[in-house]
C-alpha cells in the first residue's frame, strides 16, 4: 500500500523590499496539508501574520540570511515561546551566518526581564551546511548574491519548490541544480540594484523555462507588484498561498 504525499503549499507571509509597512517583510511558511511546517524568515510583523493565519507559533524556522526584515521577530519568538513553554523550536541556519544571528539577536543582556532566560533556549539550533533533513525531506541551500559571499542563501527542495531569498539573478543555480518541477519564488522588484534582482534582469539571465516557472516577491510596493505582473510575471501577494508539486516517490 502507498500512502499518498501530504499536500504541499507555500504561504506568503509578507512579499515586500525592507519590510514594507503595507505588504509586510518577506516571509513564508512551507504547509502540509494546510498545516504549517516551517517557516522561511521572521522579519518585523511575521509573527503576527503567523499567527494570523495558523494562531499558533511556528513550529520550525529556516533563516535565509541576517538583515533586520528577515530575522527581526526572533527576539520576540524567543520571549514568546519560553512563555508559551513550548518545546525548543527547531531552527534550520546556514553555518556561516552563526556569528552574525548570534551577533544581532541573541547577546542581548537579560532577554527577559525576569531572568531566567536567554535566547538561544528556545531554540534548537541546527546548523547547516549543505542540506538538511526535514520531515523526510531533504532541502538543499545555496549561497546567493546578496552583499557578502556566504552571507545569503536560497533554499531548495527538489522538484517542489526553490526560495531564492534576497539575491541578484542567479543563473549557474536555477539552470544547474533545479530538477524541472519546482516552483520558483525569486526576489524581484521593478529597479535591480546591487543586492536585489529587477525586472529587466529577468530576460537577460534566465531561460524561458525558468521565467514561467518564477513567483515574484520582494518588490517596493504594491504598484511594483502590478508592473511585474503586467509584465507576465507570476506576483506572490501578501497571504496568497501557491501549491507545490507534491511527487509520489
Ligand atoms: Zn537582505
Amino acid at each position: 500500500m502507498t500512502t499518498k504525499p501530504a499536500e504541499l503549499s507555500l504561504r506568503f507571509h509578507g512579499t515586500g523590499s525592507g519590510g514594507h509597512p503595507a505588504l509586510g517583510a518577506a516571509a513564508a511558511t512551507l504547509e502540509k496539508a494546510g498545516n504549517p511546517r516551517l517557516l522561511i524568515d521572521c522579519g518585523p510583523g511575521t509573527l503576527a501574520a503567523f499567527n494570523d493565519s495558523y494562531e499558533q507559533l511556528p513550529p520550525a524556522l529556516f533563516i535565509t540570511h541576517c538583515h533586520m526584515d528577515h530575522i527581526a521577530d526572533l527576539e520576540i519568538l524567543s520571549v514568546r515561546a519560553h512563555l508559551a513553554g513550548t518545546a525548543p523550536i527547531p531552527m534550520y541556519v546556514p553555518l556561516t551566518l552563526l556569528p552574525t544571528l548570534h551577533q544581532r539577536v541573541a547577546t542581548y543582556p537579560g532577554t527577559l526581564a525576569e531572568g531566567g532566560h536567554d535566547f538561544w533556549r528556545s531554540f534548537q539550533l541546527i546548523p547547516v551546511t549543505d542540506e538538511f533533513l526535514f520531515e523526510g525531506q531533504i532541502f538543499r541551500i545555496y549561497p546567493t548574491r546578496h552583499h557578502a559571499p556566504g552571507s545569503s542563501y536560497a533554499l531548495h527542495a527538489a522538484n517542489q519548490f526553490f526560495y531564492s531569498g534576497d539575491t541578484r539573478p542567479i543563473p549557474e543555480i536555477l539552470h544547474h541544480r533545479l530538477q524541472g518541477g519546482e516552483v520558483i519564488f525569486h526576489d524581484c522588484g521593478l529597479t535591480p540594484n546591487p543586492s536585489h534582482t529587477g525586472l529587466d534582469d529577468l530576460t537577460r539571465e534566465y531561460q524561458p523555462g525558468i521565467l514561467s516557472r518564477l513567483v515574484l516577491y520582494h518588490y517596493a510596493n504594491s504598484d511594483a507588484g502590478d508592473a511585474l505582473a503586467n509584465a507576465g510575471y507570476t506576483v506572490a501577494r501578501p497571504n496568497q498561498v501557491f501549491a507545490l508539486k507534491a511527487l509520489d516517490r
